[in-house]
């Protein structure tokens, strides 16, 4: 049964987890216990009582040494979630080489070396605590769906997705589990961003909400409860799954064809 110690004595980095998504879910893992470190390029937004290291996903050094103080702070690491990543919009005629090899590298690659250098850690902690160690990535439901004007930020998530599955095929049995969430639109700082460039914000928002099937769109702390629960030792038997957090923006069909 899950509790609100949960993960009491368990060591927990978010990447991303100074905004939106990332902080909910620090926040959320600090309340159930857990020792959380935030790793970001800007730490200004991490929650109280998180330790913050200030790194680049796109730099292998400094994340290397962000996972490793993080992990000699904490005491240990259990959980990995690996959030940090950036939006795109347009077609493949709208973007040149430079902006897909900048966000593949923050998107995908981020979370590749985030892996890489926390794999050491959580294999020690998963032979003390098999069920209770994980990788949990935000995904998007932009991996599976065909969004317009979305097509690199979707090829991006379609390679985490991919990444989700072969990771959790390499790492279960050292008793490591790995998952992804995707999140439909999220109301986070990221949406405020988008929604400030519009004409009419106001209008805006309530157009986004009118497309979505709840009427609303998903909360940071809804898509964050998701991730905790796959990090949570209650799921110690889900791996390689991806979970959509979305309204139902994907699964439903709310008009017959
Ligand atoms: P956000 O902009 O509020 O937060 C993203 C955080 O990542 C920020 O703190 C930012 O500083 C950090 N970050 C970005 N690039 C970084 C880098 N190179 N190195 C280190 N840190 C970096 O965004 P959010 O909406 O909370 O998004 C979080 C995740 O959720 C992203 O992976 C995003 O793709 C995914 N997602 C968001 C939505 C949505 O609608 N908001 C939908 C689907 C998926």
């Amino acid at each position: 049964m899950t509790t609100t110690s949960d993960f009491e004595s368990m060591g927990a980095l978010v990447t991303g987890g100074a905004s939106g998504i990332g902080a909910a879910v620090a926040a959320m893992l600090l309340a159930r216990g857990a020792r959380v470190a935030v790793l970001d390029r800007d730490t200004a937004g991490a929650p109280a009582g998180a330790l913050a290291v200030e790194a680049d996903v796109t730099d292998d050094d400094a994340v290397r040494e962000a996972v490793d103080r993080a992990a000699a702070e904490l005491g240990a690491l259990h959980t990995v979630v690996s959030n940090a990543g950036i939006g795109s919009i347009g077609t493949v005629e709208d973007n040149a080489d430079d902006e897909w090899t900048r966000v593949l590298d923050i998107n995908v690659l981020g979370m590749v070396r985030t892996a890489r250098h926390a794999l050491p850690h959580l294999r020690r902690a998963a032979a003390a605590r098999p069920g209770a160690v994980s990788i949990t990535q935000t995904c998007s439901i932009a991996a599976t769906a065909g969004l317009p004007q979305r097509a690199l930020y979707s090829a991006s998530k379609g390679a985490v997705l991919s990444l989700t599955l072969a990771m959790a095929a390499d790492h279960v049995r050292e008793g490591i589990r790995v998952n992804c969430v995707n999140p439909g639109t999220a109301d986070t700082p990221w949406i405020g961003r988008l929604l400030g460039r519009a004409d009419d914000p106001d209008a805006e928002r309530a157009a986004l909400n009118a497309r979505q099937p709840l009427g609303r769109l998903v909360s940071a702390d809804e898509v964050a409860a998701a991730i905790v629960y796959l990090a949570s030792p209650a799921a110690a038997s889900v791996t390689g799954t991806a979970l959509a957090v979305d309204g139902g923006m994907q699964g439903l069909r709310l008009r017959p064809a």
